[in-house]
């Protein structure tokens, strides 16, 4: 959970960016505008491309980026697979470093991003596997009938005597 959102939450006191105490750290700090964030976009995105691709809408930057058809030049890997996988790497990176005090060079994380981007999109191509299509919706589905047991069963009246050690411990953190 980035600092913005612990202090909307009343868990913090800073909604600074602990990476680079420069800006409030929101997601889209965390995953676009952050120092390190920003030197992978550098690195990975074609400078003629480079000023459309900031935004400052995180759910249109990131639907625009995944639904891209666009190929890498590098290694003609789909862009939207080393736009998932830059961010997961960004992502992975930053907890790291705000809960195991372990910073990661540019260059690792970028290798880390590639180097998945590389082995799903063979895996993908193995198993005649295509990017799914953007314009298409997942419906909702009714949740399973277990699904709606367990709710049931946290919340009725003695919960917390349970024979579900699960539901126990639920009920009393309740
Ligand atoms: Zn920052």
């Amino acid at each position: 959970m980035t600092n913005v959102e612990r202090c909307r939450r009343h868990f913090g006191q800073s909604s600074l960016c602990p990476v680079c105490n420069e800006a409030d750290e929101s997601i889209l700090h965390v995953l676009q505008d952050c120092c390190v964030a920003s030197a992978i976009w550098q690195c990975l995105v074609p400078s003629s491309l480079l000023p459309e691709f900031y935004e400052s809408n995180l759910q249109a930057w990131i639907i625009n980026n995944v639904c891209s058809r666009l190929l890498h030049p590098e290694g003609d890997i789909p862009w939207s697979y080393l736009f998932l996988s830059s961010l997961w790497q960004i992502w992975k990176s930053r907890n790291d470093l705000v809960f195991n005090n372990v910073a990661h060079p540019t260059n690792a994380i970028l290798g880390r991003a590639i180097t998945w981007t590389r082995y799903y999109s063979d895996i993908c191509q193995q198993n005649n596997v295509t990017a799914p299509n953007c314009g298409s919706t997942i419906p909702w589905k009714q949740p399973e009938p277990d699904c709606k047991e367990t709710v049931q069963m946290l919340n009725a009246l003695h919960a917390d005597n349970s024979p579900f050690s699960l539901v126990r411990a639920i009920a009393k953190l309740r």
